[in-house]
Parts: structure tokens; sequence; C-alpha cells
């Protein structure tokens, strides 16, 4: 194997959480490699501004991304993009990635920051019209459907939780749910029920996403009548549940349930020097705040761990 290709440490996802990450550890003098499948950025690139990140205005999600990946390269940190991960051995002093083309990539330490997607309905429209009217964070868009009139897709905690939180904006929100009940807290429903913005339509589903430049309307199908509606609407918030982009650890580490990766205060994880961060690890609120945050926390205790390790080397 090409010795080249051993690093202190690898980070595995390009997204705000590993771009902080190899900041900080290539500034940190450590050998560092940034591997993403596709463009660098993450979930950032996808949206067209980023009005909550401290410290700048007006700012594009893709041109953030390009400055952490600037500041990143500018410290020394090697960035592939469009990679694929074929396996990876997780287990033991020295980690290998195995990559689909044959790469082999090895190292001391392991930051795993593959971030998440959210569930998509998959109907027609849906793809035209994200960022246009479809929003799947109501933290990051509320402000956007600012006297609007939305509709809220969803019957869990977060959706009837988001869709009391986005009154402060919208003028009116429709909730629309597939079953006759919801499956949240009972205080959350109650909340939601209370709020005289709020409506209802239950046993119903959304079959097509229209417009033009914007989302203009939805087709509201009545599950148990089949009758078929079109509803004039500003925005759709989408809330149907989130994926953490790791079923290519699945079996590696100690995963919750629904796939998220669960870690220490620190972000260490059940395996000696691997670390994770960002929207892919047991959390509650996912922003590119707090994707930064954990990328930091990450890569500082990834650091000290290599300190350690090369302290014990060097005594034995
Ligand atoms: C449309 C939209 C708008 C948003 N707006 C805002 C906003 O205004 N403000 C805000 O704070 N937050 C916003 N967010 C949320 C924010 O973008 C995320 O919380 C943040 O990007 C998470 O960062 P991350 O680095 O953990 O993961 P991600 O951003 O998801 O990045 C993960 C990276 O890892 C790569 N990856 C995945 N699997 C692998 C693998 N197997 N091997 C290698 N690489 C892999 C992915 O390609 C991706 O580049 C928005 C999200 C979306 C979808």
């Amino acid at each position: 194997m090409n010795n080249n290709n051993h690093y202190d440490a690898i980070v595995i996802g390009g997204g705000p959480a590993g771009l902080t990450a190899g900041i900080y550890l290539s500034r940190g003098r450590l050998k560092t490699l940034i591997l993403n499948e596709g463009t660098v950025g993450g979930q950032m690139v996808l949206t067209h501004e980023i009005a909550n990140y401290p410290g700048v205005e007006n700012i594009s999600g893709y041109q953030l991304a390009n400055i952490m990946k600037k500041q990143a390269k500018t410290f020394g940190c090697d960035i592939k993009s469009n990679i694929n991960i074929d396996t990876i051995e997780l287990n033991g002093a020295v980690k290998s990635i195995f990559l689909e083309d044959g790469t082999v990539y090895t190292s001391d330490s392991i930051i795993l920051a593959p971030g998440g997607r959210s569930r998509t309905l998959g109907v027609k429209g849906e793809d035209d019209f994200k960022g246009k009217g479809i929003s799947y964070c109501a933290t990051c868009d509320g402000d956007f459907f600012t006297d609007k009139n939305i509709v809220i897709v969803g019957g869990g905690n977060s959706a009837l939780e988001e869709a009391v939180s986005l009154t402060k904006y919208a003028r009116n929100i429709t909730i629309i749910h597939q079953f006759d009940h919801f499956q949240a807290f009972e205080h959350a429903v109650e909340e939601a029920r209370n709020h005289p913005k709020i409506h209802f339509v239950m046993e119903s589903a959304i079959t097509a996403f229209h417009g033009d430049e914007n989302l203009k309307s939805v087709d509201i199908v009545n599950l148990k009548t089949d009758h078929s509606q079109n509803f004039k609407t500003d925005g759709a918030f989408i809330f149907i549940g989130y994926l953490p982009n790791t079923e290519f650890l699945k079996g590696s580490i100690e995963m919750n349930p629904w796939g998220e990766i669960i870690v220490n205060a620190d972000m260490s994880t059940n395996i000696q020097g691997v670390y994770a961060a960002g929207d892919s690890i047991v959390k509650k609120f996912r922003q590119v705040t707090t994707a930064v945050g954990d990328g930091t926390v990450a890569a500082l205790a990834a650091s000290n761990y290599l300190q350690e390790l090369r302290l014990k080397t060097k005594t034995q």
C-alpha cells in the first residue's frame, strides 16, 4: 500500500461537520483527509440562503460551503470528493477505508460525519419545488413564509411541534395527515388542536405539487373516499422522518434503532479512535451551527487521542 495514503485522521463526509473537523485537525498540523461522496458542502449546498449562521449575512449555502472548504485546504487538509466507500474497518489501532475504485486509505483516527437526509414523499412535483415552496426544515425556512398560507405533512411529534412553531410566521397552517389520529405526544396534539391558526385534513395525502416559479397548490386525496381536491398554498413543510446516511456503517459501530450514531459528550463512539459529528449522530436539533460545533468537539477530542497515542508509543 502507498504510504502517502496513511493519515493521522480521516473525516468521512464533507458537510459543515466534516469540513469543520478538517479545519481544526489540519490547523493542528495533523495529516488529514476528508472523503466525501458527491459534491463537498453537504446539505448546505441545497439551500439558497443561510440566514441563521452567526457572523455572516446574506450568504448562500453554496458560498458558505466554499469558504469552509477553502479554509480547510489552506491549512493543508486533503479533500477528495465524488468517492464511494466500499468497506470500512474501524476496529484496531489502524483504521482502513476501501473505496469502490480499489484505493485504500488508512488512518490512526476517524471522524464520521456523513450527515443525513429528510424523508421525502416521492410524489409528482416534489423535486421541482424543493426550495421553491417545499421545505423540510422549519427553523431554516419558517421566516420565508411570513403571512403566507402553508400546509404541513406529517402526524408525529416533529410535524405537530413544528406546526405550532410556524404559527409565529404563517397566516394559516393546514396539517395533512394520512391517519385519523396522530402519532405524537398528547400535549403536542392538544397544543396544535387548540391553536386558532392550525387546521386539519385527516386521512388524506398529497399526490402532486403544482406551480410556476414557486409552489402554488397541492393535490390532496382523501384516502377513505378517494375524493381529490386541488388546494391553494404558498408553501409545504414535510415532516415525515429523517434518515441518517449511516447504511454503510451498519454492524461496524454502535447506533440506535433509527441508524443514528451513539456518541459521548466528546463525540467519541464505542470504538477507540473513532468519533462522530453532525446530523448523523443521536441529537434533537440539526443545523449548520450544531454540526459545526460537533465537528469542533470531535476534532479536538481526536487530536487529544492522537497526542496520547504518540506519547504512549514514544515511552514504549
Ligand atoms: C434544504 C435545506 C435547507 C437547510 N437550511 C438550513 C439553514 O438555513 N440553516 C441551518 O443552520 N441549517 C439548515 N439546514 C440543515 C443543515 O444543512 C444540516 O443540519 C447540516 O448540513 C448538517 O451537516 P453535516 O455535516 O452533519 O451533514 P451534511 O450536510 O448532510 O453533509 C454530509 C456529507 O457527507 C457526505 N456523505 C454521506 N455519506 C457518505 C459516505 N458514505 N461516504 C462519504 N461521504 C458521505 C454527503 O455527501 C455530504 O456531503 C438545511 C437543510 C436542508 C436540507
